[in-house]
């Protein structure tokens, strides 16, 4: 059986983190490196490696990620606007091969992305 992932430890509570959200589907943990006041990550716990490897199958596990990033984020009070981002791949910045949403929040936001 493949290494488990980081986050896959995470949500298999190898390793011991706060979760903002949990549910049988996903779970809901704040990045150890935010960029932001609030940086959230919405992690399935089924492993997809990334946005590149799901299926049509996998349409409402996605959608489900989405409404999980805003109601966390609503829920802490972040109502003046979040933004999520997915990065798929080396090229966009991607560094861990378990697809998960970030949610950020509390300042100003930039565009275009870096
Ligand atoms: P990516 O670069 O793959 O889109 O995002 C991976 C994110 O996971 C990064 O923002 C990174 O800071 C975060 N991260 C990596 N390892 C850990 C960890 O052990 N705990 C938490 N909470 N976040 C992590």
């Amino acid at each position: 059986m493949a290494d488990k992932t980081i986050f896959q430890k995470i949500g298999d509570g190898d390793i011991p983190v706060k979760m903002e959200y949990q549910d049988e589907l996903c779970f809901c943990i704040r990045d150890i490196n935010p960029q932001a006041p609030l940086h959230l990550l919405v992690i399935p716990r089924r492993l997809i490696a990334r946005l590149d490897s799901a299926v049509e199958a996998d349409e409402a596990l996605l959608g489900h990620l989405l409404l999980v990033g805003r109601k966390v984020a609503l829920g802490l009070g972040f109502e003046d606007g979040f933004r999520i981002v997915i990065n798929n791949g080396p090229m966009a910045g991607e560094t861990v091969p378990h697809l998960h949403v970030h949610v950020l929040a509390g300042r100003q936001m930039g565009w275009p992305p870096g």
